[in-house]
C-alpha cells in the first residue's frame, strides 16, 4: 500500500486525499492551521445579542458546474460529496451594475436575449462568440476526461478550439466578434471574480470559467465551504486516512533524487509520495532547495507572477435586508465605468473608493444562513499584496480602518440609511491571506490566469523530484474552487492509474 503524505489541507490537497483514500492508498494530510479547508473555510465572531457567534464565509461566493450534465457534479457525485453536502442552487448568477445599466444573469439564454435587445446588431457576433466559449469549455473537460482514463490527448485533433485560442487574451477574441465596447465591457464583467482584466486574461481561462456558471447553475453549500471541507476531511477519516492540524511543515527529504519522508516542526513521517498543497515557492524554496531542481524549472518557479489578492469586509446587520432594501440579488458587482482596463489600473493605484467592488449577500442565497433578522454581507475587493505587507503596524492599522470606511461608505451610496443596520465589520487584506494560508503575496488565485501562465504553460502536477506532486491554485488546470477542485481530482486519477491500487469504493 503506497503511504502519500499531503502538505496543506486546501481543497486540492484534501480532494486529492479523498480520492487516493478511498482508492486504497494510506493518506496523510498535514494542516499547519486549526480549521481544514485553506480559504474553503469559515470563521465565527460572537457579536452582542445573538445567542451563538455570527459565522462568516471567508471566500465562496457560488460554486459553477454543480447542476445535472455539470463536469464538476460528476467529480463530486465520484467522491460522495453530493451525498453528504446539501448545494443550494441560487436564482440569479449575478447583477452587474455599471453606468447607465443594470442586468441581472440567471441563465444563458435569458442573458443572451436580454443582450440581444440591447445590442441587436451584435445579435450575430454574441452568438459565435458564446458558441466558441462552449466549444472550448467542452474540449478542456474532454481532454482532462482523455488523460484521466489513461490516453493521451492531442491539441489538435482533441482540441481544435484550444489550440487556435490558446495563445489569445480575452480582449483579442472580443474585438473578432463584438463592436461595442459597453457590451464587451458587460461579457468580461466577470474578470473581478479573477483578477485580471480581458487585455491580459486567458480567453480559454475565462471562458472555462464563465461557462460553469452559464450553463450549470451557481451553487452554494447549506453549511458554507467549510462543509465542504469537513465532508472532504470525513471522507479521508472514513478510509483509514489521518487529517492533523497544527502541522506546520518545514521539509520534504529527498535522498538520490527521490521524496523519503516530511518532517514538521514536531515530527517526522515516512511516506512514498508528497502532494503539496503549499504554494510552489514555499514547497520548492523552503521544503526541498532550489538546488536539487534542474535550471529551468528554477527559472520557471522564479518566473510565476502571483495573482493579485484581496481585501474582504465581512458584516452582520440587524435586519433583513431584502425586505428592507428590497435587494433580491445575492451577488452584485458596482462598477463606476464601463473601461475594465482602468478598473485593473485603480486596482493597482489603491483608489479604493472607484475600483469596482461586489457585495455578496447570503442570506437571499439561504434565509437561514444567520439568525433570523441578520443579513450576512461581504464586499469583495482586488488588492494589491504590497500595498499592504510593506506597512508598520500602525499604518496597517490605519489603512485598514480606512478601506473599511471607504467600502461602507460606497455600500451606503447603493442602499441609503444601511449604515445604521451595522451590528458588526471585520476586513481581511492579501496580508490576512499570507498570514492564513501562506499563499505567496496572499494571491487568491495562485498562479494569475494570464495568456502565457494558462494551459500547459502552467506547473503541471508532477514535479522533478520523483514521488513530490503538486496541486492547488498555482497548477494546472488553475484557482478557484473548481480549478483546485480538479487539481487534486486529476492528480489522484493519474496516481491511481499508475499504481493501479484496488478501488476499494
Ligand atoms: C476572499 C476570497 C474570495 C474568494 N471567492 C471565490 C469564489 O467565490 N469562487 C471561487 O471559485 N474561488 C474563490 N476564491 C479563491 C479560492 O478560494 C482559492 O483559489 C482556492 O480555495 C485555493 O485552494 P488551494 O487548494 O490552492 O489551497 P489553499 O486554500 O491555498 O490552501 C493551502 C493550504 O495549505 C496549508 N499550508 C501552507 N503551507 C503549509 C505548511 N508549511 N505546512 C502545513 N500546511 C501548509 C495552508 O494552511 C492551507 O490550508 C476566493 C478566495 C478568497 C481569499
Amino acid at each position: 500500500m503506497k503511504c502519500v503524505t499531503i502538505i496543506g489541507a486546501g481543497l486540492g490537497g484534501l480532494v486529492s486525499g479523498a480520492m487516493l483514500a478511498k482508492s486504497g492508498f494510506k493518506v496523510r494530510v498535514l494542516e499547519q492551521h486549526i480549521i481544514p479547508g485553506g480559504y474553503a473555510t469559515s470563521f465565527k465572531r460572537r457579536v452582542r445579542g445573538l445567542s451563538r457567534p455570527a459565522e462568516f464565509e471567508v471566500s465562496l461566493h457560488l460554486m459553477g458546474d454543480l447542476g445535472e450534465g455539470g463536469a464538476l457534479r460528476e467529480v463530486f457525485e465520484e467522491l460522495g460529496l453530493m451525498d453528504r453536502v446539501p448545494f443550494i442552487r441560487a436564482e440569479s448568477l449575478y447583477r452587474t451594475v455599471l453606468p447607465g445599466v443594470d442586468i441581472r444573469v440567471d441563465s444563458l439564454a435569458n442573458y443572451q436575449h436580454d443582450l440581444e435587445s440591447r445590442f441587436p446588431e451584435e445579435k450575430q457576433g454574441l452568438q459565435t462568440l458564446f458558441d466558441l466559449f462552449i466549444q472550448l469549455r467542452t474540449e478542456i473537460i474532454q481532454m482532462m476526461k482523455k488523460t484521466n482514463m489513461g490516453e493521451s490527448n492531442d491539441l489538435l485533433q482533441d482540441g481544435p478550439g484550444v489550440f487556435a485560442y490558446n495563445h489569445l487574451s480575452l480582449q483579442q477574441v472580443l474585438d473578432q466578434y463584438l463592436s461595442s465596447p459597453e457590451l464587451k465591457s458587460i461579457v468580461a464583467q466577470q474578470w473581478q471574480y479573477y483578477g485580471l482584466p480581458p487585455s491580459q486574461i486567458s480567453v480559454v481561462y475565462y471562458a472555462y470559467a464563465w461557462t460553469e456558471y452559464m450553463l450549470h447553475g451557481g451553487y452554494y453549500p447549506e453549511g458554507r465551504s467549510q462543509q465542504i471541507s469537513n465532508a472532504l476531511v470525513q471522507i479521508i477519516r472514513e478510509h483509514g486516512g489521518e487529517v492533523l492540524m497544527r502541522q506546520h511543515v518545514t521539509q520534504i527529504q529527498v535522498e538520490q533524487g527521490s521524496v523519503t519522508r516530511v518532517m514538521t516542526k514536531k515530527a517526522e513521517y515516512e511516506s512514498d509520495l508528497v502532494i503539496s498543497n503549499a504554494d510552489p515557492i514555499q514547497t520548492f524554496g523552503k521544503f526541498v532547495g532550489y538546488e536539487l531542481l534542474p535550471r529551468r524549472y528554477v527559472k520557471k518557479l522564479n518566473s510565476l507572477k502571483p495573482s493579485l489578492a484581496c481585501v474582504q469586509a465581512y458584516l452582520l446587520l440587524d435586519v433583513d435586508f431584502s425586505t428592507v432594501f428590497g435587494e433580491k440579488d445575492h451577488e452584485i458587482f458596482i462598477n463606476e465605468y464601463f473601461d475594465l482596463e482602468r478598473a485593473y489600473e485603480e486596482v493597482l493605484e489603491e483608489k479604493y473608493d472607484t475600483t469596482p467592488f461586489s457585495i455578496t449577500v447570503y442570506e437571499n442565497l439561504n434565509s437561514s444562513y444567520q439568525a433570523s433578522g441578520k443579513t450576512t454581507i461581504s464586499l469583495f475587493m482586488l488588492s494589491r499584496y504590497e500595498a499592504w505587507s510593506e506597512l508598520n503596524e500602525q499604518d496597517y492599522k490605519e489603512k485598514k480602518e480606512a478601506v473599511t470606511q471607504s467600502l461602507l461608505h460606497r455600500l451606503e451610496r447603493v442602499y441609503p440609511g444601511v449604515s445604521e443596520h451595522i451590528e458588526y465589520v471585520e476586513l481581511s487584506t492579501p496580508c490576512t491571506n499570507h498570514s492564513y494560508t501562506s499563499n505567496n503575496n496572499g494571491a487568491i488565485y495562485g498562479a494569475q490566469q494570464s495568456v502565457d501562465q494558462c494551459l500547459h504553460r502552467r506547473l503541471k502536477q508532477t514535479t522533478p523530484i520523483d514521488g513530490l506532486y503538486l496541486v492547488g491554485a498555482w497548477t494546472q488546470p488553475g484557482g478557484g474552487y473548481s480549478g483546485v477542485i480538479w487539481s487534486g481530482y486529476n492528480l489522484a486519477k493519474q496516481l491511481m492509474l499508475r499504481y493501479k491500487e484496488v478501488v476499494t469504493t
